[in-house]
């Protein structure tokens, strides 16, 4: 069950110190009062913790929980379904401890790690979200020729508070004891955190010329005009990455981020174009020019439901243009991009899936598939603007506005 959904953070200004209210998908903050703007930056997931009740007066502890989220595919047979996951589960190798955050007030506002000493913090335990996700029961695999596939991430780590009392644990919060009891020397086995964790404030000016760089507040990259050069956040400032732009005449247009990606796959012959028409028996003439055409697997860099990113994958990969893009940020306007490129890189095995037609092939080759990642580019492109939908300028294809709309908040 999932309770996180509307948490807000509650953050104050780096600058000034006003109180600012944050989204869960916020990467950058803005204050209203000084008109600061930063990236918050972390060495790996954000992490927040819940208050505990004002009336607590004990030292506090404060257990990990993982909040994981994302998209999940299950290739069965030659079958492919694909479903939207949001969980917590506790980052803590002990059975003791309730192994999911449970129901908690809705207006209750989470803060980050590191912003006050509000007491004891134990270290997340060395979960990845995809084993914790798989392993449960209710979504192992249950033959051997089904295998789920996760475009996912942990998106954060979330502490809950606790406190000890007359030999037992209380949840800090309900200012409860754990049901069932648990005794308090089960927080002494605990690995307790050797550092503080801390939130980094990223001033939003391009590492190459110190320009302003506007963004989405949940965008992962962020976009230099003045330099064109397109960046990413690491621990302690911007990273440069590889973009390109299929340039248009036309002023209306809204570009979105895709992921191009090179990737080997074991036993399948996939260097070209026309190796893909080929594989996927597109109905396309055979022709010389196809082989000169480096191929490549495309997904959206944003988050969509699951069956429009499985449909925009196949169709990004499957259409092959000859264009030759340009190394230059668009003045029109970017949907932000908010899936990472390591995890769109996951869909590549249920793109291929989606697209080879020999399906009694198919069947035999989830068992074996083998996949090397190779480099990637950030590729934007060109959509007119319609009412309510947006057109692919190369296909004529469309995406409703409210799809992306809703994506913003998975
Ligand atoms: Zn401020
Ligand atoms: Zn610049």
């Amino acid at each position: 069950m999932n309770t996180t959904w509307d948490w807000k953070i509650e953050q104050q200004c780096p600058q000034c110190g006003a109180p600012i209210i944050l989204d869960q998908t916020d990467r950058i903050l803005t204050c209203e009062f000084c008109r600061t703007r930063v990236y918050l930056a972390s060495k790996d997931h954000y992490r927040y913790f819940i208050p505990p009740a004002e009336d607590v007066n004990r030292e506090k502890f404060f257990l990990p929980y993982l909040r994981m989220k994302g998209l999940c595919y299950t290739l069965a047979g030659t079958n492919i379904s694909g479903r939207f996951f949001d969980t917590t589960a506790l980052a803590l190798n002990t059975a003791v401890f309730p192994s999911n955050l449970g129901l908690r007030p809705q207006a209750l506002k989470l803060k980050f790690a590191g912003s006050e000493d509000a007491g004891k913090f134990l270290e997340p335990a060395g979960h990845n979200s995809k084993t914790i996700y798989s392993s449960h029961p209710s979504r192992a695999p249950k033959t051997s020729v089904t295998r789920n596939y996760l475009i996912g991430e942990t998106v954060s780590v979330i502490y809950a508070p606790f406190y000890c009392a007359s030999g037992y644990v209380y949840d800090a919060v309900l200012k409860e004891p754990l049901s069932p009891r648990v005794k308090e020397e089960e927080f002494k086995k605990l690995p307790f955190a050797a550092q503080k964790w801390n939130l980094n404030f990223i001033p939003l000016l391009c590492p190459h010329c110190g320009a302003d760089m506007p963004g989405n507040k949940s965008a992962l990259i962020l976009f230099c005009v003045n330099c064109n050069n397109a960046w990413k956040s690491g621990n302690n400032g911007f990273e440069k990455i590889n973009f390109s732009t299929y340039e248009t005449s036309r002023k209306e247009v809204h570009y979105l981020p895709f992921w191009r990606i090179k990737a080997n796959i074991e036993g399948i012959k996939l260097d070209s174009y026309a190796d893909l028409i080929n594989l996927a028996n597109l109905p396309k003439a055979p022709s010389k020019r196809w082989e000169k055409i480096p191929f490549y697997f495309r997904t959206p860099a944003f988050k969509i439901n699951p069956d429009l990113f499985l449909r925009w994958c196949k169709q990004m990969t499957a259409s092959c243009s000859e264009e030759k893009p340009a190394e230059e940020v668009p003045a029109q306007s970017i949907y932000p991009v908010t899936l990472p490129a390591a995890e769109a890189a996951e869909a590549i095995a249920v793109i291929l899936a989606g697209l080879i037609v020999d399906k009694k092939r198919l069947g035999q080759m989830i068992k074996t598939f083998n996949i090397t990642i190779g480099d990637f580019l950030l590729e934007l492109h060109p959509f007119d603007i319609g009412q309510k939908e947006l057109i692919y300028s190369r296909s004529g294809t469309t995406i409703d506005k409210s799809a992306l709309i809703f994506g913003q908040h998975i």
